[in-house]
C-alpha cells in the first residue's frame, strides 16, 4: 500500500462526482421564494391585530421601545406561523465574542401532565431567554458562579424558520448580555452604536433645515470571499480540518499568475452550489446578488444587497453557516479563513457602508456637483475626521490571528488606515483647503472606438484597490475586514467614531451660529478645519508600496502591523473616553474585549502550533524517513555491487530532513516557553517565537514535499486542492 492512497482515493472520488439532484423546482423563480421563511413585516401585517401591528412597526421603523403587552400577541402569531412552516423547536440565536453564531434550542411542545403536550410560546419566551453563559468568552465580565446570561429579541431583525432534514426551527435573533446588563456579544454594542450615530446625525441634519429628521440608520453591504475545496482533500488535511488553513504545502507550479480565474467561467459543480445557496438565502430573505470567481483558483465571492447594519450582520452570519452546510451537500468544504493557502491570495470581507433614512435618502450621495452639496461634504468630512482620529480602532476592529496573514501582504490593504476619496472628491477637498470649493470634475465619456458600441460613461474617479478605506461613489468601502470576521465588529467602530465626528460638526456649527456667523461661512470653516486637522489621512497613491510605509509614518499615521500591536487600542484613554461618552461600551466591557482578544489570539495560534507539531511529527517526518531509507538502501546496494553510487538524491532529502527535525525540537521548546508568560506578554512571545518556529518547520516540510517521491507523500498538495473541484 502506498502512502498516497488517500490522495489517490480523493482524486478518484472527485472524478466520479455526480451533482446532487436539484433540491428545488427549477421552474420556481427566485422571486417567488424570497422571504418565504421570514416572519416579516408583511407577514405580521396579515396576521396581527391592527393595533398590535402598528406598535410593532413603530418599534422596527422608528426605534421606539417595544410595548410588553404586544409581545404576547406577536409570540402567538409567530408560533402559529412557525408551526405551519413545520417548526418543532424555537431558538434564541446570539452572537458571542467568538465571532460565531450560537443558538439555544427549546421545544414548542410542553407536557401538560395527562400524557399529552401542547404547543406553548408566550411573549416572555419570545423577548427573553436564558442560556447558560459560562461556555462563552466574557473576558472577566462574569464570574463562573454567576453563569447567567440573558438573550433579548432584536425586533429589528426578523425571526425566521431554518429548514433542516430533521425538523425545522424558529430562529429569533437576539442580544446576549450578562446579569448586570453588560454586553457579552457583538450585537448589543452594534445597536448602541447605531443609536449614538443617529442622535448626532440628526443634530447635523437639523442644521441643514430638516425640522424633525427621522432616525438615521447605518447600512452595510458586505462582500464575502471564500474558497471551495473538495471534501476528500479537506478531511485528509488535519490542518484544514482543525485550523481552517493549511499549515503545510509547497507553492504549486501553476499559481494564480495567469490571472485566468478572475471572472472566468464558473465550474459546473460550483454553479450548482451557488444555485442552491442562492435559493436558501432567498428563502431566508437574504438578498444575495453577485457572484463571480476571485483572483485565486477555487476562490469565489458573494455580495448581498446592503441592509440596515444589524440586519446585514445577522444575515452575514447566517450566510456563512448556510454556505458551509450547502457546500457539504455538494461534497465540498467552504473555507472562510483569511489565508487558507500560503502564497495564494487570501479572502476578505469588504464592508460597504452608508448612512441614511427614508426621507433624506443616502447621506453619502454626492450628486453630480459635490462641491455645492454642503450637507454631503459635512458627512464626508466627518468620516475623514473619524478615520484619522481613530484609525487605530479601525485597525483593531479587523485584528485577528487569521487576518494577520492577509493584511499588508500585497493583496489586501496595509495595516495603515488611510482614506481614498477618488479624483473628484479629493479635488473638492483640495479646493476647500485652499479657501473654498467652486467646481467639481465632471463625468467623462469613454470612447471605445467600435461604431456599433455606444460610448460608456466614465466615473469621475478611478478605483483604488490598495486603499483600506475608499469612497466608491455613494458609500465607503472598508476593505480590511477578514473573511472570517463578523461585520458587527467594524460596524460598531464605524458608527461610534462617526458619532463622535458628527457631534464635533454639530457642536462646531452650533457655536459658530451662536456667535453670529453666517451658515455658509460656518460650514466652509468647519470643512477647512477638518481638512487642516485630518487631511493627512487622505491618500490616493499605492497603498502596497514601500514608500507609503515611510510616508505614512511621517504623516503620523499608525502602522499596527499585527493583532498583538492592535489589541492595546481597546483600552487607551482615548478609546475609553470615546466609548463611554457615546454609551457603546463601559470600562468593564472594554477590559473584557481586551482580555477576549488576547485569549482568542493565544487559542488560535496555540491550536496551530500543536497541529504543526503533530503533522510534522506524524505525517511529514515518517514520509521523509521512508524515502531517505529507500535512497540509502539504493546507495548501499549500488556500492555492494561495486557501482559508483550517486548520493545526491540522498543528500537532497537528508538536508531538509535534518532541518525538519531541528525545527520540530525548536517548536516544542517555543510552545513550552509560552507558559512563562502571561496576557499581552504571552501574545507577544507567541507572535515572535512560536509563529516563527512554525514557519521554520513549514519551510523544511515544504522543501521535503519537493523532493520526496510522490507515491510516499500523504498530504493532498496545493495543486490538487486548488485545481480539482
Ligand atoms: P463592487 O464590485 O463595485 O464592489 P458589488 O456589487 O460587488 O460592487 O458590491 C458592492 C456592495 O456594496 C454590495 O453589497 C452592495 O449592496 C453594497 N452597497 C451598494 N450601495 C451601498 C450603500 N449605499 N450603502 C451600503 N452598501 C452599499
Ligand atoms: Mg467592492
Amino acid at each position: 500500500m502506498t502512502a498516497n492512497i488517500v490522495r489517490l482515493g480523493a482524486i478518484q472520488d472527485v472524478e466520479a462526482y455526480v451533482p446532487p439532484a436539484a433540491s428545488f423546482d427549477p421552474a420556481e423563480t427566485p422571486g417567488e421564494v424570497f422571504g418565504e421563511n421570514v416572519f416579516s413585516l408583511s407577514v405580521m401585517q396579515r396576521r396581527l391585530p391592527k393595533s398590535v401591528f402598528k406598535s410593532v412597526a413603530a418599534t422596527i421603523e422608528k426605534g421606539t421601545a417595544l410595548d410588553p403587552i404586544v409581545a404576547d400577541a406577536v409570540a402567538s402569531a409567530m408560533k402559529d406561523w412557525a408551526l405551519e412552516k413545520g417548526a418543532t423547536h424555537y431558538a434564541h440565536v446570539f452572537y458571542p465574542l467568538t465571532g460565531l453564531t450560537a443558538e439555544k434550542h427549546d421545544s414548542f411542545l410542553e407536557p401538560v401532565g395527562d400524557g399529552t403536550a401542547i404547543a406553548e410560546f408566550a411573549g416572555k419566551t419570545l423577548i427573553q431567554g436564558e442560556p447558560d453563559a459560562s461556555s462563552f468568552p466574557n473576558g472577566g465580565l462574569r464570574a463562573t458562579f454567576e453563569a447567567r446570561g440573558y438573550t433579548g429579541w432584536d425586533i429589528q431583525s426578523p425571526a425566521y424558520v431554518l429548514e433542516n432534514p430533521n425538523g425545522n426551527t424558529l430562529c429569533i435573533p437576539t442580544v446576549f448580555v450578562s446579569m448586570t446588563g453588560e454586553a457579552l456579544d457583538h450585537k448589543t454594542p452594534l445597536l448602541r452604536s447605531q443609536q449614538a450615530m443617529s442622535t448626532q446625525a440628526i443634530r447635523v441634519l437639523k442644521h441643514f433645515g430638516h425640522a424633525e429628521p427621522e432616525n438615521v440608520v447605518s447600512y452595510c453591504g458586505p462582500e464575502q470571499e471564500y474558497f471551495l475545496v473538495d471534501n476528500h482533500f479537506f478531511l485528509t488535511r488535519p490542518d484544514l480540518l482543525n485550523a481552517g488553513r493549511t499549515l503545510f504545502g509547497a507553492k504549486p507550479p501553476k499559481g494564480q499568475e495567469f490571472d485566468d480565474h478572475y471572472f472566468g467561467a464558473i465550474p459546473e459543480r460550483v454553479l450548482g452550489f451557488m444555485h442552491d445557496t442562492e435559493r436558501a438565502l432567498f428563502k431566508l430573505g437574504i438578498p444575495a446578488k453577485t457572484r463571480h470567481n476571485e483572483v485565486a483558483p477555487a476562490q469565489f465571492e458573494v455580495a448581498p444587497m446592503f441592509e440596515r447594519a444589524n440586519l446585514a450582520s445577522d444575515h452575514q452570519q447566517l450566510l456563512m453557516s448556510t454556505f458551509r452546510t450547502i457546500a457539504k451537500k455538494h461534497g465540498m468544504e467552504c473555507l472562510f479563513h483569511e489565508k487558507p493557502f500560503a502564497g495564494v491570495n487570501g479572502s476578505g470581507k469588504h464592508v460597504n457602508f452608508s448612512f441614511g433614512n427614508g426621507p433624506q435618502g443616502n447621506l453619502l450621495l454626492p450628486g453630480d456637483t459635490p462641491h455645492d452639496n454642503a450637507q454631503f461634504l459635512v458627512f464626508c468630512g466627518a468620516i475623514i475626521r473619524a478615520v484619522h482620529k481613530y484609525g487605530g480602532l479601525l485597525r483593531l476592529s479587523v485584528a485577528s490571528a487569521s487576518n494577520d496573514h492577509r493584511l499588508g501582504a500585497n493583496e489586501a490593504p496595509p495595516a495603515i488606515i488611510s482614506i481614498f476619496l477618488g479624483d473628484q472628491l479629493a479635488d473638492v477637498f483640495d479646493q476647500i483647503a485652499k479657501g473654498g470649493a467652486t467646481r467639481s470634475k465632471e463625468k467623462g465619456t469613454l470612447t471605445i472606438g467600435v461604431d456599433t458600441l455606444p460610448d460608456l460613461t466614465k466615473d469621475p474617479g478611478d478605483r483604488n484597490r490598495t486603499s483600506p478605506f475608499a469612497f466608491t461613489g455613494n458609500r465607503f468601502e472598508f476593505r480590511a475586514p477578514g473573511s472570517l470576521q463578523t461585520v458587527a465588529a467594524p460596524m460598531v467602530i464605524i458608527n461610534t467614531i462617526v458619532a463622535e465626528a458628527l457631534d464635533f460638526c454639530a457642536t462646531y456649527l452650533d457655536d459658530k451660529l451662536a456667535a453670529g456667523e453666517e451658515f455658509n461661512i460656518a460650514v466652509q470653516d468647519l470643512l477647512s478645519t477638518i481638512v487642516a486637522d485630518h487631511g493627512a489621512v487622505i491618500f490616493n497613491g499605492n497603498g502596497y508600496s514601500e514608500e507609503w510605509q515611510i510616508e505614512a509614518e511621517q504623516r503620523g499615521l499608525k502602522n499596527l502591523r499585527t493583532t498583538v500591536d492592535a489589541i492595546p487600542e481597546w483600552t487607551t484613554p482615548e478609546a475609553v473616553e470615546l466609548f463611554t461618552t457615546y454609551g457603546v461600551f463601559n470600562e468593564r466591557e472594554l477590559d473584557s474585549r481586551y482580555e477576549v482578544a488576547i485569549e482568542q489570539y493565544l487559542m488560535t495560534v496555540g491550536v496551530e502550533a500543536n497541529l504543526t507539531m503533530e503533522i510534522a511529527t506524524t505525517i511529514v517526518l515518517p514520509a521523509a524517513i521512508r524515502y531517505q531509507t529507500e535512497l540509502a538502501q539504493n546507495v548501499a546496494a549500488l556500492k555492494a555491487a561495486g557501482v559508483d553510487a550517486d548520493t545526491s538524491a540522498l543528500e537532497a532529502v537528508s538536508a531538509p530532513l535534518g532541518a525538519l527535525k531541528s525545527g520540530i525540537a525548536s517548536l516544542k521548546a517555543a510552545i513550552e516557553g509560552a507558559h512563562s508568560h502571561e496576557g499581552i506578554e504571552e501574545a507577544l512571545y507567541v507572535r515572535d517565537t512560536v509563529l516563527t518556529a512554525m514557519t521554520d518547520v513549514r519551510g523544511a516540510a515544504d522543501a521535503l514535499e519537493g523532493v520526496v517521491a510522490d507515491d510516499l507523500w500523504p498530504l493532498p498538495t496545493y495543486q490538487e486542492m486548488l485545481y480539482i473541484l
